[in-house]
């Protein structure tokens, strides 16, 4: 049952908070203090432009926090109602939303400024929000057993990429997409030296436990945002910048239980199967698609809200259990709507977090494989349809670079799903 959408008003204090980590959009903070109602749960506090000077009484502050809060309602139930039944609600984390003041806003922006990367300070929380999400904590300080100076271990995956486009509408300069993935494309315009990863997210989607457990350890080798492990609530790395047996105790050990997990769990074949059908377009005929619904007015400027994603949903969903590939009758909006919920799929990212992790030289650890464990995504919120036309400039650009470094088809290195 999707939870309230009124926020919940419970007392907040600022020193009750720790931060854990932070994306483009959203900075975490976990609770240690003694309330029973929050203990476990995190909150998810929205940034703005850092530069930005704001008069928190200004009309449009007033305005601001209203739109803010219907964009977290209608997120809360876009999780309920369009992500649970794609992935499985088992795998949607529990979240509510609780009141925040500015004061609290304040304080805690402070109190966390010197933990926050240099390279994120550009943004810090909105203290215009009036309410933030809580979302069950997946990332921990402290395991749930301390014995033997155990660890609470979070591994959190974002694979960015998930299928190979099967789309019958691109362009043939654009038909190394069937053959090599967005991710392993994308490689040679992260790294211009063409020092590339070796790992291909699609390994980890083969369902062959073998093939997912070298993909992690290609991805250990160049872990960047995409792979990430936490101990005891801290992100890791060694002095490489990798994940080895120097900065995660039991290192291949913990690698071998993931790559169990990512083959039991079914998570990762619901994305991919509908990560897969929802993409039928492809980005490359929805931009004019998406041009064509403004210009006519079948599209607002405004991004969509809940009811749009929900009947968007329902018609794929209709689609696809009839089992009908003919697109032919597909709206513009539909189509527009289609390929922001793959957008989006392709963004979460999944937490694993192991209860109580062994600490280095810890005896009868025979049975790590089996550890207990929690998995959950998140990151789920839909992406703004008004970057469509941002979407098709990188996915160009992403081709042609490619291309670039790799134009004779003979030695392009395909991908397997
Ligand atoms: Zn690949």
């Amino acid at each position: 049952m999707p939870a309230s959408k009124e926020p919940a008003d419970i007392p907040l204090a600022p020193g009750d908070w720790d931060y854990i980590e932070e994306g483009t959009e959203n900075v975490i903070i976990s609770y240690h203090g003694s309330e029973p109602d929050l203990q476990g749960w995190v909150l998810r506090l929205t940034k703005c432009d850092a530069s930005a000077e704001i008069d928190l009484e200004s009309h449009e502050a007033l305005l601001f926090r209203d739109k803010e809060l219907q964009r977290k309602q209608d997120a809360l139930e876009f999780a309920a109602r369009v992500i649970g039944p794609i992935v499985g609600d088992k795998y949607v984390l529990p979240q509510r939303l609780a009141k925040t003041s500015a004061e609290f806003l304040i304080q805690v922006r402070e109190n966390i400024e010197s933990q926050r990367p240099r390279n994120r300070l550009s943004k810090s929380i909105d203290a215009r929000q009036s309410a933030s999400l809580l979302t069950k904590e997946m990332i921990s300080r402290t395991p749930a057993d301390s014995t033997q100076g155990a660890h609470a271990v979070t591994v959190e995956l974002k694979p960015k990429c998930m299928a190979l486009p099967r789309s019958k509408f691109l362009a043939p300069e654009s038909s190394v997409k069937h053959r090599v993935c967005w991710y392993c494309r994308h490689q040679y315009t992260l790294h211009k030296d063409g020092n590339v990863s070796q790992f291909c997210p699609l390994e980890l989607f083969s369902g062959d436990r073998k093939r997912i457990a070298t993909a992690l350890e290609h991805f250990a080798q160049s872990p960047h945002n995409n792979f990430v492990v936490f101990v005891d609530g801290r992100s890791v790395v060694d002095e490489e910048g990798k994940l080895s047996d120097k900065c995660v105790p039991h290192w291949s050990e913990l690698r071998d239980a993931v790559a169990g997990i990512v083959q039991k769990e079914s998570l990762f074949s619901r994305l991919q199967l509908i990560q897969r059908e929802l993409d039928s377009f492809n980005i490359e005929s929805v931009l004019p698609m998406y041009q064509h619904a403004l210009e006519t007015g079948a599209l607002a400027t405004e991004e969509p809200r809940i009811d749009a994603w929900l009947n968007a949903y329902s018609e794929f969903r209709r689609r696809l259990d009839s089992g009908s590939s003919d697109l032919s009758a597909v709206s513009d909006c539909q189509a527009v709507l289609e390929l922001m919920l793959a957008t989006t799929l392709r963004d979460v990212s999944a937490l694993i977090k192991f209860d109580s992790w062994p600490a280095r030289g810890a005896t009868g650890t025979g049975t790590l494989e089996h550890s207990s464990y929690s998995i959950g995504i998140v990151d789920h919120d839909p992406k703004k349809v008004s970057n469509i036309p941002k979407y098709y400039r990188l996915d160009q650009n992403i081709v042609a670079t490619y291309l670039q470094h790799n134009p004779d088809k003979a030695y392009q290195r395909p991908c397997r799903e």
